[in-house]
């Protein structure tokens, strides 16, 4: 007897996870046809951020102020006490980034690189050095503007786009100790760990590493100041690769992780889910009034710091919204889609997959091309011109020149990021995003480079000009 087909199938298994919230409000975008972004992309001089938003399909360029806010935020919105002092949504704020990240005082800043520059100015003097797990674009033009000298710390797997260590963002221990015998504790005003590593993929730092940092530069009398932009997704990571801590709440890891620094710079507008906002956050009540005075001179009073109350409000609800683990898992969740969807058709990424991008490998993509002639800022305008997919050039534009010799870095990663902004796209979408790099893939052969055309003083991949290369 013949069993009937339909019982024989085998049951896909089940998906692990789906958002945890409904979409209540939605924003049309514009479709565009090949030949409006052949239009955009030359009056851009093929910097994608010089492209108009609403020349832009599927906006992959950062997850930085991109989020969608909950309806708990936007009704926060409504209850922004706009005094110039004194603002009772400072306190509330306050009191959330007490809570949830432990620091005794807080600043507010208009975004992060307020807080790096307040930091920087009070910390780094003319001649000292800044070791750091990797560099940050504004934190490490912060720390030069103030006469120091940023040196990379991070554990050699981070700049190996194969290697699949599950915290490239760790600080390499010994290069740390040379260079303290090397200039001196006292050259070194603090030490900048980034979690996750922004620059090397979204890639996190381990709890045993960080600790082990602690002990370190504590032997030293060397302070550790965190990036903690993405310390929440960094605490996820945590919970899911590193033994002894599968079991416990990404809150509590986030409390333990900031535990082992003595402030952190943070910009609100990742992990804390709103369009703008920032804060320092330190512990030693000196440090915190220097800073609560200088913010006067470049933010606003010390209990707004460049933010309107409704925003400190929104900010100080996102928080408590971030650290929920259903929600960071669905957010990870939907970069690490993207991901296996990309390796599925073959096309070469950083691996690990991290926790707020997918990053290209464009070295894989265009071996053709030399380093002069951009590779990763020349695959970024092919994404974009395949389907108005916007990403990011994260290689030797961003990494900039030497102040010493006044040449390019040359990074050893030559990458594009695709940024999943928190809580906006859908599976559907990251279907599309996949195609189009696989198509841009399989057109690489015929990849030409660029020429850079124009070029800015100061953080130069905001702004630079290119033309493509007959
Ligand atoms: C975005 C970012 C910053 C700077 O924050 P802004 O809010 O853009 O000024 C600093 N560090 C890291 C790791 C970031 O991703």
């Amino acid at each position: 007897m013949n069993t009937p087909a339909v019982h024989s199938r085998p049951r896909p298994a089940r998906r692990s996870w789906a958002e945890p919230w409904k979409v209540k409000v939605v924003e049309p975008i514009r479709m565009t046809t090949p030949e409006d972004r052949m239009c955009a992309l030359a009056a851009a001089g093929y910097n994608t951020f010089l492209l108009k938003s609403e020349d832009v399909y599927i906006d992959l360029l950062t997850d930085s102020g991109t989020s969608a806010m909950s309806d708990w935020q936007w009704a926060g919105m409504m209850l922004g006490d706009e005094a110039y002092a004194g603002s009772r949504n400072f306190y509330h704020l306050e009191e959330t980034v007490q809570q949830y990240y432990g620091y005794r005082h807080v600043v507010p800043t208009h975004q992060g690189r307020g807080a790096e520059h307040l930091l920087s100015t009070i910390l780094v003097e003319p001649g000292d050095y800044v070791p750091g797990n990797m560099y940050f674009t504004t934190t490490r033009a912060h720390q030069e503007l103030a006469g120091g000298t940023f040196v990379d710390v991070v554990i050699p797997e981070a700049h190996d786009p194969a290697s699949e260590h599950p915290f490239k963002g760790n600080v390499d221990l010994a290069a740390l100790e040379a260079l303290i015998a090397r200039v001196g504790a006292q050259r070194i005003p603090y030490v900048c760990v980034a979690v996750t590593v922004n620059m090397a993929g979204g890639q996190p730092v381990s709890m045993a590493n960080l600790r082990a940092v602690r002990e370190l530069t504590q032997r030293h009398g060397i302070r550790i100041v965190l990036d903690a932009t993405r310390a929440v997704e960094n605490a996820y990571f945590i919970q899911q690769r590193e033994a002894g801590h599968h079991d416990r709440k990404v809150a509590e890891l986030l409390r333990e992780l900031c535990s082992y620094s003595d402030a952190c710079t943070m910009s609100g507008k990742k992990d804390a889910l709103v369009n703008i906002g920032g804060w320092l956050a330190v512990n030693e009540t000196g440090l915190y009034e220097e800073a609560s005075n200088l913010v006067v001179l470049y933010e606003g009073l010390h209990t707004y710091g460049g933010m309107a109350g409704r925003d400190m409000e929104a900010m100080a609800r996102g928080i408590v919204e971030s650290v929920d683990d259903e929600h960071i898992k669905a957010r990870i969740g939907q970069v690490e889609y993207l991901g296996h969807a990309l390796i599925e058709m073959g096309v070469p990424i950083v691996r690990p997959i991290g926790g707020h991008a997918v990053y290209l490998d464009a070295k894989a993509f265009y071996p053709h091309l030399a380093q002069e002639a951009f590779p990763a800022q020349a695959l970024a305008a092919y994404l974009y011109e395949d389907a108005g997919i916007r990403a990011m050039e994260r290689g030797i534009v961003s990494a900039g020149r030497s102040k010493e010799t006044g040449e390019h870095h040359h990074p050893a990663l030559e990458l594009v990021r695709l940024t999943i902004p928190r809580r906006v796209y859908t599976q559907a979408h990251m279907d599309i995003v996949a195609e189009s790099a696989a198509a841009v893939f399989d057109a690489r052969e015929r990849a030409v480079g660029l020429r850079m055309i124009h070029e800015p003083r100061y953080l130069r991949f905001f702004q630079a000009r290119f033309e493509r290369l007959a």
